[in-house]
């Protein structure tokens, strides 16, 4: 059985008497211990559906229709009792800025001994013992000292330790990670990245990487979700979203990379901007921006083929299957 299980999630946002669709039939599954990635430009749904698993929209958005099921629950029906034995216990968050999570007025321990306290009945001394460990593995220097001091007196790439350290408080099968290391140097950056990874592999825990950058995902995830306007338009094992991308908008992302562009040469960029929700475009969202677009991307919406290991919803890439398979046809 799949860990967790996405299936035709639409999710929407009231506002001002209209309803704007903020994710559209997404579907996708989780296994224990897997990684993959959410992969797409700012506005294109990623946040929404991180906030979604965990049914943590607030309004005027919320869930239309679906299921988010954790294992056999589903956590869209939930009740508040019911979200709080999950939330940080089975799925945990990490955002980009540490400081939307940490209290600035508490210690870096109180706030970790709390966390311990709130669902274990130990005593303060034990539940210290287990904060200094936790702050140990996540290779923070000096644990006993940053135990004292406030987040304030961390750098960055130390307080999203201090967050990794308490998502692991309560091992949980699945953490969500929100552009976790946008915030940081590059070289602080690997690190974070190195650090989840190894601390997923080591104990089990299934992550959901989200990220508008397809150079980070690569060295994280094993599978990659792009998604557009709402939508997941491609999906695949990122080794060959990265080496062959069947989308023009996954291609667009991948050609923006900065080391995709020549010494000297200017970023490559994909012309114009995400659609805001009430902006959507007909058809295929992306097709103001497609240097493919036709007559029909504009007035139709592609579904979801399976190419080769991936799965895409693009017109072009099934027209291509379309006439691989009538070639194979009159060959045999
Ligand atoms: Fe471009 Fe059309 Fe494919 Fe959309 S369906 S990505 S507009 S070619």
């Amino acid at each position: 059985m799949n860990l967790l299980s996405v299936s035709n999630l639409h999710v929407n946002f009231h506002i001002k008497k209209h309803e704007l669709a903020a994710l559209i039939d997404v579907s996708f599954t989780l296994n224990r211990g897997e990684r993959i990635a959410i992969v797409g430009e700012s506005g294109a749904g990623k946040s929404v559906l991180g906030f979604s698993i965990v049914n943590l929209i607030s309004k005027p958005g919320y869930i239309h229709s679906g299921s988010i099921k954790l294992e056999n629950k589903d956590i869209s029906k939930m009740n508040l009792r019911q979200l709080q034995e999950i939330r940080g216990k089975r799925i945990a968050m990490i955002f980009q800025d540490p400081m939307m999570t940490l209290n600035p007025v508490l210690t870096i321990g109180d706030q970790l001994v709390e966390t311990i306290r709130s669902h274990t009945r130990i005593a303060y001394k034990d539940a210290k013992n287990i904060a200094i460990q936790k702050l140990q593995h996540v290779q923070i220097s000096s644990p006993e000292t940053r135990f004292n001091q406030y987040p304030h007196e961390l750098s960055g790439g130390m307080r999203q330790r201090v967050i990794i350290a308490s998502v692991l408080l309560l091992n949980p099968d699945i953490i969500i990670a929100d552009e976790p290391t946008t915030a940081l140097d590059v070289t602080i950056q690997a690190e974070i990245l190195q650090l989840l990874l190894s601390i997923c592999e080591d104990n089990g825990v299934a992550l959901v990487l989200i990220s508008h950058d397809l150079g980070v995902v690569s060295k994280v995830a094993e599978r990659t979700l792009v998604m557009y306007a709402g939508r997941i338009v491609e999906e695949g094992p990122t080794l060959e979203i990265i080496n062959d991308p069947q989308h023009p908008y996954t291609q667009g992302l991948l050609n923006a990379l900065p080391q995709m562009a020549l010494p000297g040469q200017r970023l490559n960029q994909i012309q114009g901007s995400m659609p805001s929700l009430s902006e959507r475009p007909s058809g295929c969202a992306f097709h103001p921006r497609c240097p493919y677009a036709t007559e029909k991307c504009q007035q139709e919406q592609p579904s979801f083929i399976n190419s080769g290991v991936s799965s895409v919803a693009c017109f072009i890439v099934e027209d291509m299957l379309n006439e691989f398979a009538d070639e194979e046809e009159a060959y045999l």
